[in-house]
């Protein structure tokens, strides 16, 4: 039987629209405030309509040589365009793209995991080095 890890897809993002391209530090002091940009779609765009969006994208950590996975967080992008005349036709849409600040006190990896309501999960890794 199939794993949920294996239904987990990976692309070059210049190539491919549904990865998640992670923004951040190569390097940074234990305990210094940085920012964690996440973005979908930088070099091709994703459609962001009623019928096709980005519903979340999440954030984990995994530090070197650990063994387990902590979630920096979890966002989620609720409007697509509905509204009470119909699909697209509501005021507001929210854009698959965050911004967030964090703290490490070890080097390690950050994981980004995005869903699309039709093309399913995609992943992107980053590594952060964490110096003295
Ligand atoms: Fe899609």
């Amino acid at each position: 039987m199939a794993e949920l890890s294996e239904r987990i897809q990976k692309a070059d993002w210049k190539k491919e629209k549904h990865v998640p391209s992670i923004d951040a530090p190569d390097e940074l002091k234990a305990g210094e405030l940085f920012e964690v940009k996440v973005s979908l779609g930088k070099e091709i765009g994703h459609p962001n309509t009623t019928e096709h969006h980005i519903p979340w994208i999440s954030v984990y950590f995994h530090p070197e040589g650990g063994k387990f996975t902590h979630q920096l967080g979890h966002f989620q992008f609720t409007a697509h365009g509905e509204g009470v005349k119909g699909p697209n036709q509501g005021p507001a849409y929210t854009h698959h793209a965050i911004t967030f600040l964090a703290k490490l006190n070890e080097s390690g990896t950050l994981h980004a995991l995005a869903l699309c309501n039709i093309h399913g999960l995609w992943e992107d890794s980053k590594e952060i080095k964490v110096v003295e």
